[in-house]
């Protein structure tokens, strides 16, 4: 799941035009009542404060995302699928990290 981390928190960038906020991988969960974790596809980049901060989705659920920052958890997923996206295809934007120690 390195590459979903690599994008950066994804409301930062939204909410805040701020890039590449060191962010951790939050699953979503579709479904009520399912106590598996979604697929480690449907994973959002968020960092620590949006994640499980007081302004973070695990806080503010579904509808409280939506009041604050006028978007849904899809368009979070959205933008990190675009995100891991960028990383993957457009090289040279980011600066691959994973390959330390190979000449
Ligand atoms: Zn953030
Ligand atoms: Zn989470």
């Amino acid at each position: 799941m390195g590459l979903v981390a690599r994008v950066g928190c994804v409301l930062c960038s939204r909410h805040m035009g701020i890039n590449d906020t060191p962010a951790q991988v939050h699953h979503m969960k579709l479904g009520t009542g399912a106590s598996d974790r979604a697929s480690d596809f449907l994973t959002i980049a968020l960092c620590p404060e949006h994640h499980v901060g007081a302004l973070g989705v695990h806080k503010l659920k579904e509808h409280g995302i939506y009041l604050r920052y006028k978007c849904s958890e899809i368009d979070l997923l959205a933008d990190t699928v675009s995100g891991v996206n960028d990383l993957l295809y457009n090289t040279g934007v980011r600066a691959s990290t994973s390959t330390e120690g190979v000449s």
